[in-house]
C-alpha cells in the first residue's frame, strides 16, 4: 500500500487479488488526464495597461479571485497564457515581466494560478506560440497531462478565441479589456467579466 495515503483504493485491492483485466480498464480511469481553463491575462484577469512593466499598475477585475476559487474547488488546473511581445519589441525587460507577474500572483494567490506561460514574440514573428496560435495551450497540455476536449479559455480578444479553437478548447469571450469591441463570433459565450465566464464553466461541467 502506498504511504500516506490514507486509504486503500480499488485498484490496489483488485492488485491483491489477482483480477489482471480489471486493473488495466481502472489505471487509465486513474490516470485520466485533467481539464484545464486556460486565462488569458490582459483585460480578462487583470485591468488592460499597455505594456504593463510596472508591478503598482496591476490591478485585478472584482471578482477573480473568489471565481478561480470556484474553479480551482471544481478540479480545474488553471493556467495564465499570455501573449507579450513588449519583450520581443525591448519595451519590457525580463525583470519587469516577472515582477509584474509576481504581483499579479500575490494579489490572486499562488495556490489559485497552476502554471503560466508567456509569449515574447511580436506580431508577424513566425510563431507556433504566439495566439492565436495553440503553441503555448499545447505545451502546458503536454507538460502538465491536461485534457484539451474538456478545457476552456478565457480571453477578451478575437485572437483568444482562435487560439482556444485551434487548441480544441471552447473559448469564452470577456468585455472587459478590449472585449466589448471584439469579434464575438468565434467564442462559445461571452460574459461580462471573467467571474460570470467561470460561473458558465461550473454549469457545463461536472469535473469531480
Ligand atoms: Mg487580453
Amino acid at each position: 500500500m502506498a504511504a500516506g495515503w490514507g486509504g486503500r483504493c480499488n485498484v490496489c485491492e483488485k492488485m491483491d487479488k489477482g483480477a489482471p483485466e480489471n486493473v488495466t480498464l481502472l489505471s487509465v480511469t486513474f490516470h485520466s488526464p485533467t481539464p484545464a481553463v486556460f486565462l488569458d491575462r490582459d483585460g480578462t484577469l487583470m485591468e488592460e495597461v499597455d505594456y504593463c512593466r510596472d508591478p503598482a499598475r496591476v490591478s485585478l477585475f472584482a471578482g477573480v479571485r473568489e471565481a478561480l476559487g470556484r474553479l480551482k474547488e471544481a478540479g480545474f488546473f488553471t493556467v495564465i497564457v499570455s501573449n507579450q511581445s513588449g519583450i520581443g519589441r525591448g519595451r519590457i525587460t525580463m525583470q519587469e515581466y516577472e515582477a509584474v507577474h509576481a504581483r499579479l500572483l500575490e494579489l490572486i494567490g499562488e495556490e489559485l494560478i497552476d502554471a503560466a506561460y508567456f509569449c515574447p514574440d511580436k506580431p508577424g514573428d513566425e510563431s507556433l506560440r504566439r495566439k492565436p496560435a495553440p503553441g503555448m495551450l499545447l505545451e502546458a497540455a503536454r507538460e502538465h497531462a491536461l485534457d484539451l476536449s474538456r478545457s476552456w479559455m478565457i480571453g477578451d480578444k478575437a485572437i483568444d478565441m482562435q487560439c482556444g479553437r485551434n487548441a480544441g478548447v471552447q473559448p469564452i469571450l470577456v468585455e472587459t479589456g478590449y472585449g466589448a469591441n471584439e469579434d464575438a463570433s468565434g467564442a462559445e459565450f461571452v460574459a461580462k467579466d471573467f467571474a460570470t465566464a467561470a460561473d458558465f464553466i461550473l454549469k457545463q461541467c461536472h469535473v469531480r
